[in-house]
């Protein structure tokens, strides 16, 4: 797997059908006025970082450059299927004044949050 590993999944991968469960409810909101039209799915199903623990991330050099991931996921609201929409490879740098999640560690954010969040900590490489 290459440093620009990406992978976007417009329909799911065991039956083939495109309707997505969050997807829909996302959608519904929209439609009733109640979420902003420009976002495109709940923070909760966003997850980036590195796999790696804080004590590990704490010992490494500032220059040092770690694989880290980006991914989108949601379920088939036909099978139930579980999946990636959005699958990246990320490099992340360490800074000084970061904190960079660690294993198992859900990033939950909004999207400016998240937009920042990716600028200071994951350069694309
Ligand atoms: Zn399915």
């Amino acid at each position: 797997m290459d440093k620009t590993y990406s992978q976007t999944h417009d329909e799911c991968p065991a039956c083939g059908k495109t309707e997505r469960f969050f997807e829909s409810i996302l959608k519904e909101l929209k439609g009733k006025g109640l979420i902003e039209p420009n976002i495109t799915q709940f923070s909760f199903q966003i997850m980036q970082g590195v796999l790696l623990d804080e004590a590990k991330i704490k010992a490494l050099s500032f220059q040092d450059d770690l694989p880290g991931f980006f991914l989108i996921w949601d379920f088939c609201a036909d099978c139930g299927c579980q999946y990636a929409v959005r699958l990246e490879r990320k490099v992340a740098k360490k800074k000084p004044s970061l904190l960079i999640p660690g294993l198992n560690q859900n990033v939950l954010m909004n999207r400016a949050q998240r937009r920042r969040s990716e600028r200071e900590n994951l350069g694309n490489n």
